[in-house]
């Protein structure tokens, strides 16, 4: 079978809790309607659409494995933590994501005052407005705000001016280490996925070491395959991860329908020999119900 026929799963996946546009039910729906039997929900910073999306997903017969991602720091690096657990998140990753709301609210404020010296008049009250004023800020809430201000045409264009790396917006010091996340996430049963290895733009040298780092301080697993990637950098990444014995993970990273990527869709994973996050002793249990239905196909690496 190939990966075409058998995308029943998606392990990263974003819904209106976070930066999504999607109600958390109506991600799961869309996701029943592409087929897949087994999802991941994995907001920025808070697990608050995952009772939403659980309760659908136990409607419509989906297998819904409740996560998170989180923000980091690594050496200067904005670097994105996926935690998956089963069951309930833990004490510690609880008060994790308090302290996260907290640092998202401050951060909120520093990118504000960036961006009003870039005269974005008041800069805190027009995101407020683009998250509707219920859900932790986030840039792209400040990308649209500077839209709608006609001070860039368009999000990209706020990204690349005001809130891509290395820009005024892009503050990333009030995000907890690293490693600090990942203790929180082990001493809660939780098993650490790093996002989307290949979209930090760092050199293969660099990205061992966080590679290393990340096992060192107790992360468990890689995405293999965040979105579309370039397959030669997959398979370089599949043997960076099977050097380090880390289970796989894949997802869409989908944010918002109509965009070039849906709920399922990303890159063939390469043929490897790494173990599947779902063979994971901790999360077996919570994928079960999907391995019912063949999703475990997805990474075996047997078919063509
Ligand atoms: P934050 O979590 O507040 O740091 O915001 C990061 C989010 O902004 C990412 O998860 C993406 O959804 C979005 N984002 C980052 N870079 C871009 C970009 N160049 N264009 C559009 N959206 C972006
Ligand atoms: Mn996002
Ligand atoms: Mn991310
Ligand atoms: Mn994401």
């Amino acid at each position: 079978m190939s990966l075409g026929e058998t995308r029943h799963l998606d392990l990263h996946m974003h819904s209106t809790a976070s930066d999504g546009r999607l109600a958390p039910a109506a991600l799961i729906e869309l996701c029943q309607r592409r087929g897949l039997s087994c999802v991941a929900l994995t907001d920025h910073d808070t697990i608050d659409g995952v009772d939403e999306a659980g309760q659908r997903a136990a409607e419509l017969g989906l297998t819904l494995v409740p996560g998170v991602e989180l923000s980091t720091r690594w050496q200067g690096v904005g670097i994105h933590v996926v935690a998956l657990w089963c069951g309930a998140p833990g004490a510690a990753l609880g008060a994790l994501l308090a302290r996260q709301a907290q640092a998202r609210e401050v951060r909120a404020e520093e990118i504000a005052a960036r961006l009003e010296k870039i005269g974005l008049d008041n800069a805190m009250a027009r995101a407020r407005e683009q998250s509707d004023g219920a859900r932790l800020l986030g840039r792209p809430d400040f990308a649209r705000a500077l839209v709608e201000a006609g001070l860039v045409p368009d999000i990209q264009a706020a990204f690349k001016r005001y809130l891509g790396a290395g820009r005024p917006g892009d503050v990333k010091l009030h995000w907890p280490d690293l490693g600090e996340t990942l203790t929180a996430i082990a001493d809660g049963g939780g098993v650490a996925v790093l996002a989307h290895p290949l979209r930090y733009r760092l050199t293969r040298r660099k990205l061992s070491m966080l590679l290393d780092d990340f096992v060192a301080a107790g992360g468990e697993a890689g995405e293999l395959v965040n979105g579309f990637q370039n397959d030669d950098r997959s398979r370089d990444l599949a043997s960076l991860l099977a050097k380090r014995e880390l289970y796989a993970s894949l997802g869409s990273d989908f944010h918002y329908p109509g965009g070039a990527l849906a709920p399922g869709t990303f890159s063939p994973p390469p043929r490897s020999a790494l173990a599947p996050i779902w063979q994971h002793s901790r999360l077996v249990s919570a994928f079960t119900a999907a391995e019912r239905t063949g999703a475990a196909d997805t990474l075996s690496g047997e078919t063509p």
